[in-house]
């Protein structure tokens, strides 16, 4: 009897078109080996779906891959040179402390960035480490995964590993490892590097890549360049919209952090406001408040503004021209964005059809919870599931007032109550990610090695429309504290 080895088939199933770039969007580097990885979240959904083999990647062999330890054998480890304006200040960047390992294929065809964060130096690693901390490395998979299950387009998490390593910050912290997947990490800052270092063909090279990359099917008869253009304007204003809708602030919407695919890129100082107040900033280096929750919408029209002027040489070779293009293009943004906006406020008071007087009903609605902080997800949920008793404003003249035009605005549409009741439950989300409760999970994660406060959240998160009875010890609010809520950017 002949024996056969078994060999586990680990699924990866990578290709390098990125490497296909002119060679100065990258350079070619390995991530560094770190001392005892060990495998501490793993998301087999995720795993899976992109064709992974889930127990071949929990081995040994497999956690090797997502330490830096080994190489896939067909991957062409690189880290992206980018730029970017961090606070309004153009500086040249690149992954610092990230290393594409290559594309995956999924089954369906789909390719996907699979990066690993936090995985060594760079030749873009400037002062810094290339290393990360266990905290930020875990709250990036914690929100990824919420925000991917309220239907938002984010980058995904699909492990996290700690290195057996130290990183020293303020205090020393343990080191660990984050896979990252994503449609692509293509940039507006991508774009900002090419436009200010290459050549008109790398810009071309590289617009040429996100087209066919993200806007396959896009119609480029006419100007292919203006399309992306466009493409990516109607991508970030649905993405700008979708945040204001859940209350989530990015707190970091530099040009580096915004991509083309229109997924949300990096969770370093993120948070979710509780009570509505559009002035909202968590991040401890926003002393500005250039990020707050209310001015996100202006600051992703500031950004596409960079990424127009990157395109310039490419949308018409009449310099006024492309200017003229560029600038028309971008005007679009704002009603764009406005539509998005009134659209899905629309959806979460249970409105199907359209009026004119429906952005003055939204409005009144915000501003009785702005005067009287009113949490912005429990009021929404208050009124889906008609418990108004719970609402701060229950029983004042100002909210029975309200109350009585949005229901006479209800009884104005065909659909029923209980229809416009489902449209409420799939719009209006039970949970998201509520800052004491992340931090109570990597409190007990970071601190005490135990992770089942973590996966007890997750699980939680994972399905923010189902309105649960287990969910509802999770909407509550904190224990009111008098120091406001402040996140940092996790380097
Ligand atoms: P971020 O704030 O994560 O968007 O990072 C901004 C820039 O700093 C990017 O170019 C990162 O790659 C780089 N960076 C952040 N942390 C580190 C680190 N520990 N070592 C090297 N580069 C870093
Ligand atoms: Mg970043």
């Amino acid at each position: 009897m002949s024996k056969r080895k078994e060999v586990i088939e680990t699924g990866w199933n990578l290709d390098n078109s990125y490497t296909r770039l002119p060679n100065s969007f990258f350079a070619q580097i390995n991530p560094t080996p770190v001392r005892s990885p060990k495998l501490i979240v793993f998301n087999n959904r995720l795993a899976r779906s992109l064709g992974l083999n889930d127990m071949a990647m929990q081995s040994e062999d497999g956690v090797a891959v997502f330490a830096g330890n080994q190489i896939p054998e067909e991957a062409l480890p690189l880290a992206q040179a980018y730029a970017g304006h961090q606070f309004g200040h153009f500086t040249m960047l690149g992954d610092g402390r990230a290393i594409l390992l290559g594309e995956q294929i999924d089954p369906q065809g789909v390719r996907v960035d699979i990066q690993l964060k936090g995985s060594g130096r760079t030749p873009y690693s400037r002062g810094g480490d290339g290393r990360a901390a266990l905290g930020p490395m875990l709250r990036e998979y914690i929100i990824s995964e919420a925000m991917h299950a309220l239907g938002i387009p984010t980058t995904r998490s699909l492990a996290v590993v700690t290195t057996g390593e130290t990183v020293i910050r303020e205090t020393n912290l343990p080191g660990a490892i984050l896979t990252r997947v994503s449609a692509s990490h293509l940039r507006v800052g991508t774009f900002q590097y090419a436009a200010k270092w290459g050549t008109v063909e790398d810009i071309r090279a590289l617009a040429d890549y996100a087209l066919q990359r993200h806007f396959p099917n896009v119609d480029d008869s006419a100007n292919r360049y203006l399309s992306l253009l466009n493409e990516v304007i109607k991508r970030q204003a649905a993405l700008i919209a979708k945040w204001q809708l859940v209350g989530f602030i990015h707190g970091v919407m530099n040009t580096d952090n915004m991509t083309v695919s229109g997924e949300t890129i990096d969770y370093g100082p993120c948070a979710f406001m509780d009570a509505y107040d559009p002035a909202t900033v968590f991040s401890s280096i926003d002393a500005q408040g250039r990020y707050a929750y209310s001015n996100q919408p202006y600051i992703g029209g500031w950004n596409l503004a960079r990424f127009a002027e990157t395109l310039l040489p490419l949308l018409h070779e009449d310099q006024e021209e492309a200017v003229n293009l560029a600038q028309n293009a971008i005007s679009g943004y704002t009603e764009l964005f406005h539509s998005n906006w009134l659209t899905g406020m629309r959806a979460k008071l249970g409105l199907y059809n359209e009026e004119e007087q429906d952005e003055s009903l939204i409005e009144g609605l915000l501003s009785m919870m702005q005067k009287s902080d009113m949490d912005y997800t429990n009021t929404f949920i208050a009124l889906t599931f008609d418990r108004h008793e719970d609402t701060a404003l229950f029983g004042t003249p100002e909210f029975t007032q309200w109350y009585e035009l949005w229901q006479m605005r209800l009884g104005r549409q065909p659909e029923s109550k209980s229809d416009s009741s489902q449209l409420m439950r799939n719009s209006n989300p039970a949970v998201i990610p509520r800052n004491h409760r992340v931090e109570e999970a990597l409190e007990a994660a970071v601190n005490q090695g135990d992770y089942n406060v973590m996966h007890k959240l997750l699980d939680v998160l994972s399905s923010p429309y189902s309105h649960s009875s287990e969910q509802t010890e999770y909407a509550q609010l904190p224990v009111s504290s008098t120091k406001p809520y402040r996140t940092f950017c996790g380097t």
